[in-house]
Order: C-alpha cells, then sequence, then structure tokens
C-alpha cells in the first residue's frame, strides 16, 4: 500500500487523478489538498499535515507552489511528483536540494505518448543535418496560463539536446515585423482557445522534405494514469533525480 497526497485536488487534473486512482491498487488516498478546504471535509489546505505518514505526493496545482511543496516533502520524507508546468529556471536548485533526501520527478508531460515522442525528436533532430529548421507547435484550451507549454520547452530541449546545442541560445519565441530566421534557430508558436486538451507539433523542415511529429490529446486521463504510474515507480525509488523516461525504462541510444 502507497499512501498519496494528491495537491491541487481540486482542479482539472487533480479530480481526473481522483477519479483514475482506483486504476493503481497500491496507490491509496491518503489527503487531498488545494488552496481552500471542501465543504465535506475530503480537502484540506494542510500540506504539511497531509504529508504525515505519506510516501509520495502528486502535485498538479501551481508553479509558484512547486519550491514550497519540494521542501515540505523532503521535510517529511515524501516523495515528490511534481506535473505542474511554468516553474522558472530557478525551481532547479530546490529540486537538487530535495532530491538529496527523497526521489523527485518533475515532468512537463506525464504522458506515455509524449515520452516516447521526447525520445523521437532527441534522435530525429541527432540524426538529420542542421540544413533541417526546427519549427514547434502547440495548442491548448483558453485557461492554460504558461506559454509555450512545458511539454513544448521539453521537446525544444530535447531538439537541442540532439542537436549538441544550448537550448538558451537557440530558442526563438517572439516574431514580429520583418526579419530573417537565425541559421539553427528552434522557433516555438502557441495557440490557445476552447477546450484543446493538448497539441504538440514538432516539424523539421528541409531542403526538398520536411518531417512532422505529432501528439494530439484526445482524453486528458491520460497525464493522470501516466502520473498515477510515475508515483507508484517513484514511491519505490531512492532519492535522487527522475524522469518520465526513468519510469518507462526508456534506452535513448539512438
Ligand atoms: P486547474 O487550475 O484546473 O487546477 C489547479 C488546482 O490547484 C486548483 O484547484 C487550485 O486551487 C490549486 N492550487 C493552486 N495553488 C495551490 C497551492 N498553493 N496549494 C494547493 N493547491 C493549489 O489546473 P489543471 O488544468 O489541473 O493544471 C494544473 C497544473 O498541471 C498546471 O500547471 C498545468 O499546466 C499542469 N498540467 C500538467 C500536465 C502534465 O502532463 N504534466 C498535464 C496537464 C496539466
Amino acid at each position: 500500500m502507497i499512501p498519496v497526497v494528491i495537491v491541487g485536488a481540486a482542479g482539472r487534473m487533480g479530480q481526473a487523478l481522483r477519479a483514475c486512482l482506483a486504476e493503481y491498487p497500491p496507490l491509496q488516498l491518503h489527503a487531498a489538498v488545494d488552496r481552500a478546504p471542501s465543504a465535506d471535509g475530503g480537502i484540506t489546505t494542510d500540506l504539511a499535515a497531509a504529508l504525515r505518514g505519506a510516501r509520495v505526493m502528486i502535485d498538479f496545482s501551481d508553479a509558484a507552489a512547486t519550491a514550497g511543496n519540494l521542501t515540505a516533502c523532503a521535510e517529511a520524507g515524501v516523495a515528490a511528483f511534481v506535473g505542474t508546468t511554468g516553474q522558472g529556471s530557478e525551481i532547479e536548485s530546490v529540486l537538487q536540494r530535495a532530491a538529496r533526501r527523497v526521489p523527485v520527478l518533475l515532468a512537463a508531460n506525464t504522458s506515455v505518448g509524449v515520452t516516447l515522442l521526447t525520445e523521437l525528436v532527441r534522435r530525429v533532430a541527432r540524426t538529420l543535418p542542421p540544413q533541417f529548421d526546427i519549427e514547434i507547435t502547440e495548442a491548448h484550451h483558453r485557461h492554460k496560463k504558461d506559454a509555450p507549454s512545458g511539454t513544448a520547452l521539453h521537446l525544444g530541449r530535447a531538439a537541442a539536446q540532439g542537436r549538441n546545442r544550448e537550448f538558451d541560445d537557440v530558442a526563438v519565441f517572439t516574431r514580429h515585423g520583418i526579419g530573417l530566421r537565425a541559421p539553427g534557430a528552434i522557433g516555438f508558436s502557441v495557440i490557445r482557445g476552447g477546450d484543446i486538451a493538448g497539441d504538440h507539433s514538432v516539424m523539421f523542415a528541409g531542403p526538398g522534405e520536411c518531417l512532422v511529429l505529432t501528439h494530439q490529446v484526445t482524453d486528458r486521463t491520460i497525464f493522470a494514469r501516466g502520473a498515477l504510474r510515475g508515483a507508484t515507480w517513484l514511491a519505490e525509488q531512492r532519492p535522487g533525480r527522475y524522469s518520465m523516461r526513468d519510469v518507462l525504462a526508456l534506452d535513448s541510444t539512438p
């Protein structure tokens, strides 16, 4: 039995996690946490108390809460599975510190399909010559706060890694007016609207041919199922930093 604390429990992902929890029998709901308590008493705001006696936390809440949640997990000796996106680069040091005491996994996208797509992007970027321009497009519902999506950035990092380039040197987030595409750039385009659950495409546009790798979400419970699978796995690991790649035991050699 693995007692789990769900943070952001009242949100879209929090509800999906609770709905799918029974499919992962080792996991037992220990506590549900959100910013406001629920009238039925099922949701609490006291994370420190909720973590007492738990083995793993699953956090799909708000980027501003990630650092505090990780620190609370490290202090309580609880594994931390973070699906929340939108944190700045300063979260790295908090992750490293927490990973010395507990198993930690931050995944911008917990779907099996995107985990595989990321590996494919890395390989294609490594294999194709630099004449192939890389462009990443993503579309999400109108309620999404961060842009580009954590997944799009993650795919961009995988592409940059495949090319042995520093992501920050090649990422291009805005284009307006007159100006040519910089050689080696990785461009991002963002669409927000309606109830789109999440589409990502990585285009490799070369001379005479164009390769496009696409992932589309048709049911957002895939994120919940991936997170529940990942949390079940993470709870059994030693302290350290892990990724969805480790959960799926993917070999990243080309
Ligand atoms: P949502 O707005 O529906 O839910 C977020 C919930 O978190 C809300 O109930 C809110 O009250 C709660 N919350 C905010 N701050 C909190 C805090 N400090 N402590 C406790 N609870 C807090 O959003 P959502 O669609 O469920 O997405 C949540 C996060 O998960 C976002 O960052 C989103 O980008 C990310 N997400 C990640 C994946 C993935 O695969 N990793 C998939 C979907 C969404």
